[in-house]
């Protein structure tokens, strides 16, 4: 098969320090080793070379709205009470726009896959998932946004939003979320999420468990709802910050609780440290569950981004790679071994949890790859590695060159 383009000179993560070139053909990997071709070339350098990074959680609809809000005590009832007004003003356009600079950052940061998480409720109706649809079609060229309609301010408490999330799975939503922590029935919310997902056969992804009293857990009707249900490999949930909260040995029976029935992890440090611990005015917790640690134990975890320039987090530039470094300094990691677990926590981690069937660096996937000005995945997430170019199915999306010295001559 004739190739399109050469990769010349990549050093794959997770087959040693031998660099090699990768074949493309019509947009997919074709072939892996050392290639002699006189296709078009890229070099990467010995550089390393990885498929895209995975977003599994952020809030497309919501980011950079800080101009229109204000922030007093940085509490999570406060974050939503300020997008919940906000948003009442969002027109289509509005939510397009700011997607669109949110989504443009990730691309260049070198994220190829990412599940969106949109607000729909009988304020905001399905403006912000139109916006979001439209953001899908018009960068499929650079990045497959998966979308998850979910109710950020309850369910059962809000009449008229059980029926535009009906609406959006009808209109196209690729996945379910839900809130049970503001609503007035959190296990009946579970409950009629379950329905929906069964009914429309999409998966679910839940935010949950967004404080530090482990007390009650709604993660437990989850791991029960998914086994009775039988819809294990098909729930994530997010933040759980509730788990920070519980010492190593109850963590670990979670932990094989949560891979018993299938539900996966995603843990949002930006979020999750800007928020929790807001009662403490010293000694403050971190409030970040320890993800590394599930997945020794099986559980399928990723890091991801979630807010970006709103109340919830008013920070943020679309890197995994400075999310994972953020988590492993939170998280107090230092190994080589556990630095690079970290890497798989915003790549196959997360690519498993969103059921990417055609992921990673193998022969017959998409050519969805990325340069890091790195060597290796340790190096990477210690050093804060940039990547320097990326190709999606086979063409260049992003190019971010290297800095470079100007000394004097
Ligand atoms: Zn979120």
């Amino acid at each position: 098969m004739p190739l399109d383009l050469v990769l010349r000179n990549a050093r794959i993560h997770g087959r040693g320090a031998t660099p090699f070139d990768i074949g493309i053909a019509g947009g997919k990997i074709v072939e892996i080793g050392q290639i002699a071709s006189d296709a078009a070339v890229d070099d990467a350098g010995g550089r390393l070379v990885t498929a895209g990074f995975v977003e599994t959680h952020i809030h497309l609809d919501k980011s950079c709205i800080l101009d229109r809000c204000h922030s007093e005590t940085g509490t999570l009832q406060e974050a939503i009470a300020q997008v919940a007004a906000a948003k009442r003003a969002f027109s289509e356009d509005d939510v397009y726009e700011r997607g669109r600079r949110t989504l443009e950052k990730a691309i260049v940061q070198g994220t190829t896959r990412m599940r969106t998480h949109v607000e729909v409720d009988p304020r905001i109706e399905l403006r912000s998932f139109a916006a979001i649809q439209r953001l899908k079609r018009d960068y499929a060229w650079a990045i497959d946004l998966d979308i998850c309609a979910f109710p950020q301010e309850g369910l059962l408490n809000d009449p008229g939003t059980e029926e535009l999330l009906i609406a959006a799975c009808e209109a196209g939503a690729d996945l379910i979320g839900g809130c049970p922590y503001t609503d007035s029935d959190p296990h009946g919310q579970i409950a009629r999420i379950f329905e929906i997902a069964r009914r429309f056969d999409i998966d679910i992804d839940f935010h949950l468990d967004f404080d530090l009293d482990p007390a009650r857990m709604d993660l437990m009707e989850i791991c029960r709802q998914t086994e009775s249900l039988r819809y294990g490999g098909r729930v994530a949930v997010g933040h759980v910050t509730k788990l920070s909260a519980v010492p190593p040995a109850e963590l670990a029976n979670i932990a094989r609780r949560l891979t018993d029935a299938g539900v996966a992890v995603t843990v949002l440090p930006a979020t999750d440290l800007f928020l929790m611990g807001r009662g403490c005015e010293h000694n403050v917790p971190r409030g970040v569950t320890h993800a590394h640690k599930l997945a020794e134990h099986g559980v399928t975890c990723s890091l991801a981004t979630n807010n970006v320039l709103n109340p919830f987090t008013p920070f943020g530039d679309c890197s995994l790679v400075r999310m994972a470094n953020l988590y492993a300094n939170i998280a107090q990691i230092g190994t080589a071994q556990e630095l690079a677990a970290c890497f798989d926590l915003v790549t196959t981690q997360p690519a498993k949890l969103m059921n990417l069937r055609d992921y990673g660096v193998a022969i017959g996937n998409p050519a969805d790859l990325i340069v890091l000005d790195c060597s290796d995945a340790v190096q990477g997430i210690a050093e804060l590695a940039q990547p320097l170019f990326g190709l999606k199915r086979g063409r260049r999306s992003f190019t971010h060159p290297a800095a470079a010295l100007n000394p004097p001559a």
